[in-house]
């Protein structure tokens, strides 16, 4: 059996999915939240999803990979410019 890493806790667990057992209802409910923030608001930055859905960043990078999400080059500017103040 092979064994896959938690995305979101790191344990080893063999689930089809990336996430463990323990961790699989948490993320689903963060998914859910991060598809109706995205309804609502359009992809914005990773950084502002985060702090209006209270999802990590890491996590708001993985459900934006899992949807296969477009993103365009102007919002990848602000995606990897998020959280950085000049000045
Ligand atoms: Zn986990």
């Amino acid at each position: 059996m092979e064994l896959n890493k938690c995305s979101r806790c790191g344990a080893f667990h063999a689930n089809e999915s990336d996430v463990c057992p323990k961790c699989a209802g948490k993320d689903i409910l963060e998914l859910s939240t991060f598809k109706t923030y995205i309804a609502e608001n359009g992809v914005t930055s990773v950084d502002t999803i985060a702090t209006q859905t209270g999802i990590t960043q890491k996590n708001v990078n993985r459900f934006i990979d899992y949807q296969g999400i477009e993103v365009s080059e102007e919002q990848k500017e602000n995606l990897s410019n998020s959280g950085v103040v000049l000045n």
